[in-house]
């Protein structure tokens, strides 16, 4: 295979990436010039050297000293409720609503229906060692009204009460405003933000 359609399959592995977007992807790198390229291979190059995964919530941030996230840091952050969601670009929607200011786990993936090692596609012991160690009243789950989504909340919801069946822990799920194959990803501020104060 030529070096053009090896980058094309490269793009095409992207999440959302179709093979027509990866060809576009490709000929208009060749329209940029070659410090636009160096500039673009060296970051690609350095992204796992200048970003770490937070112990606490498993989300990539910046490399600092800590070995946690600036929001687990944060002092500000109300440690009573806890908001699990499938990957890091659903975390950036809801803080972009800033209508939330509770905790996150990430769980790095989401549950197909009929999966038969569901703890080999999300993270369900650290998940249970978060929720051991803290002490939450609210456990939000906001995964996308998709099929895989709606199916990782039901085995997440169960998840937490066969583990800690009696901690009186609240689970609710996002609420109105939110339609059927929903991605958080893509929902604007305003959804966020009734789907979290209607959250059941
Ligand atoms: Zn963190």
């Amino acid at each position: 295979m030529d070096s053009l359609n090896k980058l094309i399959e490269y793009f095409r592995e992207f999440p959302g990436i179709g093979p027509r977007q990866a060809r576009r992807f490709v000929y208009f790198l060749l329209t940029r010039n070659s410090s636009y390229l160096e500039d673009m291979a060296k970051l690609i190059l350095d992204i796992k050297k200048n970003i770490r995964i937070c112990s606490s919530c498993f989300r990539f941030y910046p490399e600092e000293k800590s070995s946690l996230c600036s929001v687990c840091l944060s002092p500000n952050r109300d440690t009573s409720q806890l908001m699990i969601v499938s990957r890091d670009v659903d975390f950036e929607s809801i803080e972009k609503s800033h209508v939330y200011n509770g905790l996150y786990f990430i769980l790095g993936g989401t549950i197909p229906i009929l999966e038969k090692e569901p703890e080999k596609k999300v993270r369900l012991k650290e998940l249970k060692d978060k929720i051991s160690k803290g002490n939450f009243k609210e456990i939000i789950l906001s995964l996308n009204i998709t099929a895989d989504g709606e199916n990782t909340a039901e085995y997440i919801r169960q998840f937490i009460t066969s583990n800690f069946p009696d901690s009186g822990i609240k689970i609710s799920v996002l609420g109105r405003g939110l339609s059927t194959g929903s991605e958080l990803e893509y929902v604007d501020k305003d959804t966020i933000k009734s789907a979290l104060e209607n959250r059941s």
